[in-house]
């Protein structure tokens, strides 16, 4: 299956290696001009084949052939006697004679779209045909003329080529937009997928506004601020964990669908969005999608197709639903716009806020970036003017910020990783009937076994990573590549029965957790724990409603949920977000410290964070905890201006990996010099070096860093590069990608 972007009349490709169109599967373009000119332009930055770009965007389910009835529309054709009927027997019914004309023309028959596109409305004479026997309904295969010609807005096969470029410029003004009930993909109403939810009949009537809060000062400059915006302009919205970023977004979305325009609300993880989806569920009547990749492959095509076709108003999704057409797109939201997650890391590397951006242009509309620890990259944009910086400094409903407590655990004795401090003071919030927070970003029992006797330790034979142990299956598990093994019972190495297991992941602690506090109930929160379908948001909502004093989880619990009766957050492992190999890992480390925080004392009581830290003296660690994140922003931005790293640079990771280690970086070295054969200018070239992780699932790996402090030199050397790595004899044992904009390394 492939897709029709264009048509032209001539090609530099041999006539031999040019495919005919066997059969065409839509009757109506899926991709409009805009998102089109989006996909377009997103291959072409993050430098993915168009194909593969294009594919990307769709459900997965639109990428394969469907099944004949339901790509077909319905239309009429000729019957026997329809065929032998003379036209001079319809001499005095004009629309009759001339529909019938059409039909003689296409034994096949006509699908009601075009027959209203050629003869206008033509309802009443094909009744009339019809009761004379004469036409009847069948399903036709749309024409691939109406299709190029009229929706895309491509010249027509035999006129001249008009764009030298691959794809033709496509015109928005030539595309229809689609209207509701024009869809006769056979996806009725009463089919509609469960996350699409029109108004219930208890919502509030049509008249009735649904109020939320009075906004407060701060949130009514925000949302001032991006109504009265006219075209394309970027908004950071950068508010304290609870000072109603999402009061401000609902507000929003309210004006736009008002104004007749759909949105689109992005955020970095599944998980986030069943309690988005609820607080707009109360707030917005309109049809609302919900697009993740936890969907079905139809609930999935169903909700896009609701949102193509303008009848679902509001769509809240996951990176991929950046592409999702939407006719009336009249505002974007980024929720949690630093987080990493928005960026696809494999295939087509795309960064899915930075496309937001590209695509409020496209479509002049306003977009939002909210987050309580931006981007340093969003934050320079800001401090350049680019965006208009948007705060909300204070806590809405009088809630307070929380204060964070220090806690140096060198030469401390440790109970499974808890301190003295932080289990005392669990002690006196349990029994004041509130909760604790206990984050450790690290599942399994244990992340490694070890030899007693010999000092043999589990590594993954893949990998160069240990593999941790998980009780709950008995097993070792490789978290890089997947491997399982089951657990020894002796060192494989000396045959010693004293194995044992070093430091602790959330089994373990829940384990100590549940014999230092016998009976009171205890939610631990992984990915382990949430496999099944529904089970995050069953203990998510528990959680939510008090059900246990005791919560303990990774990252899966740090980001945006609500948890009200939360006040004390333990922080149990922070280090080695200190000392990462990345150069965004303090930064990291203090976003997820401050979302981490941010789940305590969003109520009216008050909240503590205890950070245990073996580098109590860490000079970002003490100013991000003194002062705040913007302080810790503000000195960070100044070390990376320092350092020349991003975001006062531009980088683009040239990644390689083979079975042996030699493959990998020749190709790298050989990449490196032809870089420097094609004069890169101001253009750093560092490495080749091997990747942080250099084995990884039997593979090594190695990479080569392009840096510059400017975009355009940076780009026009990739441009030139690409080709000629390309040209190179290839060799199937290597892999080798390019990614524009790394967020990791
Ligand atoms: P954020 O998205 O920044 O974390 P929320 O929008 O979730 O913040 O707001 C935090 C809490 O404060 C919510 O319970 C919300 O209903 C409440 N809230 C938001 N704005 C106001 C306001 N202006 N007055 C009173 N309560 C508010
Ligand atoms: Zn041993
Ligand atoms: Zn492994």
């Amino acid at each position: 299956m492939g897709i029709i972007v264009g048509c032209r009349r001539e090609s530099a490709i041999a006539p031999d290696r040019l495919k005919p169109i066997a059969r065409c599967l839509d009757q109506e373009p899926l991709l409009s001009a805009k998102d089109l000119e989006l996909i377009r332009w997103a291959a072409d930055y993050y430098r993915c084949p168009p194909g593969e770009a294009i594919f990307s965007a769709l459900p997965t389910r639109l990428r394969r052939p469907v099944p004949s009835s339901q790509a077909q529309p319905k239309g009429w054709r000729l019957t026997a006697a329809g065929d032998a009927c003379p036209l001079a027997q319809l001499a005095r019914a004009p629309r009759q004679a001339a529909t019938l004309t059409a039909l003689k023309a296409q034994p096949a028959g006509i699908d009601d779209t075009s027959l209203r596109d050629q003869l206008g409305d033509c309802s009443a004479a094909l009744k009339a045909l019809a009761t004379k026997g004469l036409i009847e309904r069948c399903q036709v295969s749309a024409p691939l003329d109406r299709i190029g010609a009229q929706n895309l807005g491509i010249p027509p096969i035999g006129s001249p080529a008009t764009s030298p470029k691959a794809w033709p410029d496509i015109s928005p003004e030539a595309v229809p937009t689609t209207s509701p009930d024009a869809s006769p993909d056979g996806l009725a109403t009463s089919s509609l997928a469960t996350n699409a939810c029109a108004a219930s009949p208890d919502s509030p009537t049509a008249g009735e506004p649904m109020l939320g809060p009075a906004l407060n000062s701060e949130q009514q400059v925000a949302v001032e601020a991006v109504s009265e915006a006219s075209g394309f302009n970027c908004f950071l919205l950068d508010g304290v964990t609870g000072s109603g970023k999402t009061e401000v977004y609902i507000r929003l979305i309210q004006r736009a669908l008002e104004r007749g325009q759909q949105v689109l609300v992005l955020v970095p993880e599944i998980g986030l969005t069943p309690q988005l989806a609820e607080r707009f569920a109360q707030r917005i009547r309109a049809e609302r999608v919900v697009l993740h990749s936890g969907l079905g492959e139809r609930e999935r095509e169903t909700a896009w197709r609701r949102a193509a076709h303008g009848q679902a108003r509001l769509v809240l999704g996951t990176r991929s639903a950046i592409f999702t057409p939407l006719p009336d797109l009249g505002l974007l939201i980024v929720d949690e716009e630093h987080d990493v997650s928005l960026k696809q890391q494999d295939g087509f590397r795309y960064s899915a806020r930075d496309l937001a951006v590209r695509r409020a242009q496209i479509s002049q509309c306003p977009i939002l970036l909210g987050s309580a620890t931006p981007s340093l990259e969003t934050l320079r944009n800001a401090e350049r003017g680019r965006y208009q910086h948007l705060r909300l400094r204070h806590r809405a409903g009088g809630a307070q910020a929380p204060r964070f407590l220090l806690a140096d655990v060198r030469s401390q004795p440790l109970v499974t990783g808890l301190s003295h401090a932080l289990l005392t003071r669990m002690t006196e919030v349990i029994e004041a009937g509130n909760q604790v927070l206990l984050f450790l970003n690290r599942r399994g029992f244990s992340p490694v076994l070890t030899c007693h006797d010999c000092g043999w330790i589990s590594v993954c034979q893949h990998c160069d990573a240990r593999m941790t142990l998980h009780r709950g299956h008995s097993q070792l598990v490789c978290h890089h590549c997947g491997d399982q093994r089951p657990l020894p019972v002796q060192c494989p190495y000396c045959e010693s029965p004293d194995l044992r297991p070093l430091g602790q992941g959330t089994e373990r602690v829940e384990d100590s957790l549940r014999q230092r506090f016998p009976g009171i109930p205890l939610a631990r929160i992984d990915r382990d724990n949430t496999r099944r379908k529904g089970e995050l948001e069953r203990l998510l909502t528990a959680a939510r409603d008090g059900a246990y004093p005791i919560l303990l989880g990774t990252q899966m619990l740090a980001k945006g949920h609500h948890l009200p009766g939360v006040t004390l957050v333990g922080i149990l492992d922070l280090d080695h977000g200190l000392y990462g190999s990345d150069f965004r890992a303090t930064e990291r480390m203090a976003q997820l410290l401050i979302q981490v925080a941010g789940r305590a004392g969003r109520a009216e009581r008050p909240g503590t964070v205890l950070v245990q830290t073996r580098h109590p003296d860490h000079p970002l660690l003490i100013r991000l905890l003194r002062q705040g994140y913007a302080a810790f922003a503000a000195a960070a931005l100044s070390e990376r201006a320092e350092a020349g790293l991003p975001p006062f640079s531009f980088q683009a990771l040239l990644r390689a990996d083979s079975r042996t280690e030699q493959l990998a970086l020749d190709f790298l070295r050989g990449a490196r010099t032809l870089a420097l054969a094609l004069e890169p200018g101001p253009v750093e070239i560092w490495g080749p070096a091997p990747a942080s992780m250099e084995r990884r699932a039997g593979r090594f790996r190695a990479q080569l860093l392009l840096q510059c402090s400017q975009r355009g030199p940076l780009h026009a050397l990739i441009d030139r590069l690409l080709p000629a790595l390309r040209a190179q004899a290839s060799n199937r044992k290597l892999r080798w990608s390019i990614d524009i904009d790394p967020q990791e390394s």
